[in-house]
């Protein structure tokens, strides 16, 4: 399967054809890619490679020659000097129930040239990874080779899950040969100019269940002991929120930090509505009126966005796969919001207060809104996700997954930040 993430586009071809496409990498001509195919096993021809070829010559998915070098992805500049240690969220802590819902979730998993040494000694006994390793870990971007790969996933799931939802790396080579994403994961890292912090992504059952007396998030750690592998995002020094506005970081940690409320979606969409007007950087009004309008324009736009990921998904997952459910479900219920009648219902109905304030919490701590080019777009994401859970309740049934049964919210931030809802 081949996905163009841009332009929600997605091309399921025979496995063989993978075989023509990695050796597609700019080095050869067509009748050497075939060669090198058949090397593998691969029962293809040059007039099936060209008709292969021309087709996604017609997507203009292809490129002339090769790549100078290995594709690198972003840097991890962390300076060997930074002894800052990492702050933990302790009241993010969570007992990991096992049941592999993380692990259905997302499009990509990635692994690190280490972790591809590490999974493939744990799982010697794996005749694909053995002969077949390029049909297991993939390129994270286009058919060369990139030092970073990714999982191939089987029926929507990472290919290690086993049926018992257990991890077939952790099941035969322990915990610590698991990929270093998945053994970190939900926990992620910011620097906030000051510290660096580390606060869980609130998207799946466990981690909506928080337990103190649980195991650390990571282990004590400095900056500069970051594994290869670990995201560090971070807030930078002038904060935009829109428009090409900006603030100095301080005074958005002081203002993210400031923020007391009882209803946090109905702060942080009062915040962001500020925001948005160019102002608010020294408290957030509460109790100000919310425009039901506004925010139902709004779940327009992510009730088709829901809908065209769904059917884009269902082209290779297959429409009875988890998250095709929940895109489903999700269009469904935006849809109902985008009715500024429903949505000023839900505005003012009662949410599962305990998650929802956990999740503002968590992005409090970690200072996830402040990273990326609009703050005032993100803060108003999250209250959307806030009431879409709320709106979701009502429709989840045994069909559904037990993230969604049980703690929407997370399900709905998991797919939310999977599958860009918010545009
Ligand atoms: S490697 Fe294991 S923990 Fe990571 S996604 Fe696959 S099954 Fe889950």
């Amino acid at each position: 399967m081949l996905l163009d993430a841009r332009r929600d586009r997605v091309v399921v071809l025979p496995a063989s054809a993978w075989s023509v496409l990695c050796h597609a990498d700019g080095t050869r001509d067509v009748a050497g890619v075939v060669a090198a195919a058949r090397r593998f096993g691969a029962t293809v021809d040059v007039a099936g490679a060209e008709a292969l070829l021309d087709e996604l010559e017609a997507l203009a998915w292809l490129g002339d020659g090769a790549p100078e070098g290995l594709l690198e992805g972003d840097a991890q500049a962390i300076a060997p000097d930074d002894r800052r240690w990492v702050r933990e969220m302790v009241a993010g802590r969570y007992r990991c129930d096992g049941r592999g819902d993380c692990c259905r979730s997302y499009p990509t998993i990635s692994l690190t040239p280490a972790d591809v040494h590490r999974v493939s000694a744990a799982m010697a006994d794996d005749p694909m990874l053995a002969h077949r390793s390029h049909r297991v870990f993939l390129p994270t971007v286009g058919s060369a080779p990139t030092p970073m790969r990714a999982i191939a996933l089987v029926d929507g799931a990472c290919r290690f899950l086993e049926h018992d939802g257990a991890c077939g790396v952790h099941r035969h080579g322990g915990a610590a040969a698991k990929p270093i994403g998945c053994a970190w994961f939900p926990t992620r890292l910011v620097d906030d100019g000051v510290e660096i912090r580390a606060a869980p992504v609130v998207e799946c059952v466990c981690v909506a269940r928080p337990d103190p007396s649980a195991a650390p998030l990571l282990p004590e750690i400095q900056a500069c002991a970051l594994p290869l592998g670990i995201t560090l995002s971070r807030v930078p020094e002038r904060v935009r929120f829109g428009g090409g506005r900006e603030v100095d970081r301080s005074i958005a940690v002081a203002t993210l930090e400031g923020i007391v409320a009882r209803d946090p979606a109905r702060a942080l969409w009062t915040w962001s509505v500020a925001l948005g007007q160019g102002e608010a950087w020294c408290g957030v009004p509460e109790g100000a009126a919310i425009e039901a309008s506004a925010v139902a324009r709004r779940f327009g736009e992510v009730a088709e966005r829901a809908r065209i990921r769904a059917e884009l998904e269902s082209t290779w997952r297959g429409p009875d796969d988890m998250v095709c459910r929940r895109l489903r479900l999700l269009a469904v219920a935006a849809g109902m919001l985008a009715a500024p009648s429903v949505a000023a219902l839900v505005v003012e109905a009662e949410g599962d207060a305990t998650l929802e304030r956990h999740v503002f919490d968590a992005a409090v701590f970690s200072r996830s809104v402040l990273v990326g080019e609009d703050v005032a777009r993100a803060v108003g994401d999250l209250a959307l996700q806030m009431w879409l859970a709320r709106a979701t309740a009502a429709f989840v049934g045994v069909e559904h997954d037990v993230t969604l049964r049980e703690t929407p919210l997370a399900a709905v931030a998991a797919t939310w930040r999977a599958h860009r809802l918010g545009g």
